[in-house]
């Protein structure tokens, strides 16, 4: 039997099962290092030319680091995300009512920016651009893969319409719930925290200067990023009750409520726009490769938001996995997949650690904690060098 052209192309190409911000940025990166043709499958509608409605590309912001942003010049897409982001310039870390205050600035790096703030839905919007305007990425959205079956060369997953595509490999970028990981056969291990982040842009009544607002307060961290159009995100995150009752007030109340937590450390806030909240459930999949597979994105590991992490350290794992399979004949080798995952799992274990003990360090009241954490953020104020190692560490450097 003759098959078409188009299945011949699609027998060799990688599939990943997952178009939000990993499976869409990884989709670039692989054609970037010499994969000749890329499969990625959606499961929400995505409308060509028009910024993505989808669990990815939502209401939420992402703080790019300067390491993202050096990887996205890379794919010539750095141009297209800064034309609707806010730069980082300073990073101000405080406490309420205490003395620690960190700041951080891009002139220590000899950096334009520490990193940039993106609206979600235009990150997509560049992100998907890219992907339709490349002939070699074949798009599937709205679709769903309903089984994959391995054998000797691959997977072979069928899809909802029952079409089948062989691929050398396969990659599960589908979330925290990934399925895909799960049919894989690799457990992940969730851990709720009973805390919610809630999320809205706020108005504001004077410019930003392009300070993001860090602020520990014993509900959890709060984050006040900057954006275009003298606005901020806000990322305020509590126990699950108390953002309930955040929920509820009224805007005006809501507002008092944000300025009395956030006190002097931000610009004057003038409005808030609609807010969403996100469950804070950390995940780690207990492995990152199998033959012919590998596990990205929140299907590999979902963090705590507090330092705006998630993202950055998935687009470290990205690339390097680009680099390594890019345009080999053989993505799908388990050595090479593993080689690949063990030389991430310092960076993954280092900063899952850091986003998970920040917020507990910040939230206990013992005075030693407390002392210290003070020294740990004036410290970082008054010895440059620490703060620098500090500030490259986080900027994915
Ligand atoms: C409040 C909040 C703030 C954050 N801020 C930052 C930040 O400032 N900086 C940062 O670096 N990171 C940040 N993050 C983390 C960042 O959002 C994640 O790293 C990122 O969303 C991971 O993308 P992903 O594509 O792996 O997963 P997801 O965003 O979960 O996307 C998964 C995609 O797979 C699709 N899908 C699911 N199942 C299927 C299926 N069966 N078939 C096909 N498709 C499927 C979904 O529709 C979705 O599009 C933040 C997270 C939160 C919650």
């Amino acid at each position: 039997m003759t098959l078409p052209a188009d299945t011949h192309r699609l027998a060799g190409a990688p599939l990943i099962i997952g178009g939000g911000m990993a499976g869409a940025a990884l989709a670039l990166l692989l054609r970037h290092h010499g994969t000749p043709a890329v499969t990625l499958v959606e499961s929400h509608a995505i409308a060509a030319g028009e910024p993505p409605d989808t669990p990815s590309f939502d209401a939420r912001s992402t703080a790019l680091s300067a390491g993202s942003l050096a990887t996205l010049a890379r794919l010539g897409l750095l141009e297209a995300v800064l034309e609707r982001a806010a730069s980082i310039e300073t990073v101000h870390v405080s406490r309420r009512e205490r003395l620690g205050i960190t700041r951080l600035h891009a002139g220590e790096h000899a950096l334009p920016r520490l990193g940039a703030v993106v609206e979600n839905r235009w990150f997509g919007h560049v992100l998907l651009r890219a992907v339709e305007a490349d002939p070699a990425i074949t798009l599937r959205a709205p679709a769903r893969v309903t089984g994959i079956r391995r054998h000797e060369h691959g997977y072979t997953a069928t899809f909802d319409d029952g079409a089948t595509l062989d691929t050398p490999l396969l990659i599960a970028a589908d979330g925290a719930r990934s399925q895909t990981r799960d049919w894989m056969g690799i457990t992940a291990r969730h851990q709720d925290l009973g805390q919610d982040a809630l999320i809205a842009n706020l108005g504001l009544a004077e410019p930003h200067g392009n300070v993001a607002f860090e602020r520990f307060l014993d509900d959890g961290p709060l984050a006040l990023l900057p954006l275009p159009d003298q606005r901020q995100a806000l990322v305020w995150t509590g126990p699950r009750d108390q953002v309930d009752a955040w929920m509820a007030l009224d805007d005006d109340a809501f507002l008092a409520a944000l300025r009395q937590r956030v006190g002097g450390a931000s610009p004057r806030l003038a409005r808030v726009g609609e807010r969403h909240r996100y469950p804070l459930i950390l995940t780690e999949a207990c492995g990152q490769a199998v033959p012919f597979g590998a596990v990205v994105g929140n299907a590999a590991h979902t963090l705590h938001p507090v330092a705006g992490q998630g993202f950055n350290l998935t687009f470290r794992d990205l690339a390097l996995l680009a680099e390594r399979v890019g345009g080999q004949p053989d993505p799908g080798r388990l050595d090479r997949l593993s080689a690949w995952a063990a030389e991430r799992r310092r960076d993954q274990t280092d900063i899952g650690q850091a986003s998970r003990w920040l917020p507990e360090l910040f939230r206990v009241r013992h005075p030693l904690f407390a002392h210290t954490r003070q020294l740990g953020l004036l410290g970082l104020d008054l010895f440059p060098a620490a703060r620098k190692s500090f500030a490259r560490r986080a900027m994915g450097l």
